[in-house]
């Protein structure tokens, strides 16, 4: 069968079927609106992400089926970011005509796994006909407990910062593919299948250890600069500090061109978050305790300073103009 046979409303009843539904959805696909609560004393946090063919991604090497699971997870990271649990997905859809119901489904499924896997409800959309190309708008909604909300802002100079997990590989990965080549599957996967980090969000959140956070979308450079920039703080960073993976050592080697992919490479999906000094002991209890890697990478300096790079001499790191810009 195709798309054309299908229709519109044959996709929709397809896609209200195989999606699963949790806590606190009183209305989800089928009516004008979505009917949701939120939880007494919890905020809303509402987020959107678009991503279009031949901007975003490129279909000759994208699987479908990560490509709806990534489509998930890039906006659920924005969730973990502010401390919340991720709770409903509304899902846009411009599909080519040329698309197959086969590519479709596999598009769906991808993202129906990965919303089930993360708990979250897909709860409504749009879908109409592209004229040529695929293009994939997300909104998610998460709840946080008000007095739990971790923004962006609310560094202070002295703070320790910390990443989680590793940096750098999915810009290699990308870099690769770039260049007609083939990417291991350890950087492969952090390329085409990222994973917000929704439960180590929660957890900094709920024991007050983060003062502020962000997700790293643009690379650390770049998210790093947005975390300091609304009381225009700097920072210091240890350029050896900063966490990698044993593909990304393998694959990088010594070229510095690549091994700089961790600074501004992007699509890390990796959290980046201030914790007053008194605390650390706390983040490495919170470490052991999630199985995550959590890595102190720097501290904040005060107001007017830059953002200085550090190597093992204590000398400064120049990093190149990188960074990922649409226009
Ligand atoms: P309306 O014309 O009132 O906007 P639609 O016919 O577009 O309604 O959609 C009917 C129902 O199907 C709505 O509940 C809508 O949220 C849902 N829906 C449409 N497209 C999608 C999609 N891609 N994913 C999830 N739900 C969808
Ligand atoms: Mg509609």
């Amino acid at each position: 069968m195709s798309l054309h046979e299908i229709g519109e409303f044959g996709l929709i009843e397809r896609l209200r079927r195989s999606s699963r539904t949790f806590d606190g959805v009183v209305l989800g696909i089928g009516d004008d609106c979505a009917a949701l609560e939120v939880p007494a004393g919890e905020l809303l946090l509402v987020t959107s992400d678009l991503l279009l063919e031949n901007v975003h991604f490129r279909l000759d090497w994208t699987d479908l089926a990560d490509l709806g699971a990534k489509a998930v997870a890039v906006n659920l990271s924005d969730i973990a970011a502010m401390g919340g649990k991720a709770r409903h997905l509304v899902l846009g859809l411009g599909l080519p005509a040329s698309m197959t119901l086969a590519e479709v489904d596999r598009l769906l499924d991808g993202f129906l796994a990965e919303a089930a896997a993360c708990g979250v409800s897909l709860v409504g959309g749009d879908t109409c006909r592209a004229e040529q190309f695929l293009s994939i708008a997300v909104t998610a909604h998460g709840t946080v407990p008000a007095d739990e909300l971790v923004r962006r802002r609310g560094a202070k100079p002295g703070d320790l910062l910390y990443v989680s997990g590793t940096l750098g590989e999915s810009g290699l990965a990308l870099r690769q593919l770039e260049l007609g080549m083939n990417p291991e599957p350890e950087l492969a996967r952090r390329h085409f299948r990222p994973q917000a980090r929704l439960a180590l969000g929660r957890a900094l959140a709920r024991a007050g250890l983060a003062t502020a956070m962000i997700d790293i979308s643009d690379g650390l450079l770049a998210d790093l600069g947005h975390l300091l920039a609304p009381d225009a703080l700097g920072a210091e960073l240890f350029r050896a500090e900063i966490p990698f993976c044993p593909a990304f050592d393998r694959v990088a080697g010594e070229n510095p061109e690549l091994r700089e992919l961790q600074l501004h490479g992007g699509e890390d999906y990796e959290l980046l978050f201030s914790v007053d000094p008194a605390r650390h002991s706390d983040v490495a209890a919170l470490a052991i305790e999630s199985g995550t890697r959590l890595t102190g990478i720097g501290r904040v300096t005060a107001p007017g300073e830059k953002v200085v790079i550090r190597d093992r001499d204590g000398g400064t790191v120049r990093p190149g103009p990188g960074g990922f810009r649409h226009f």
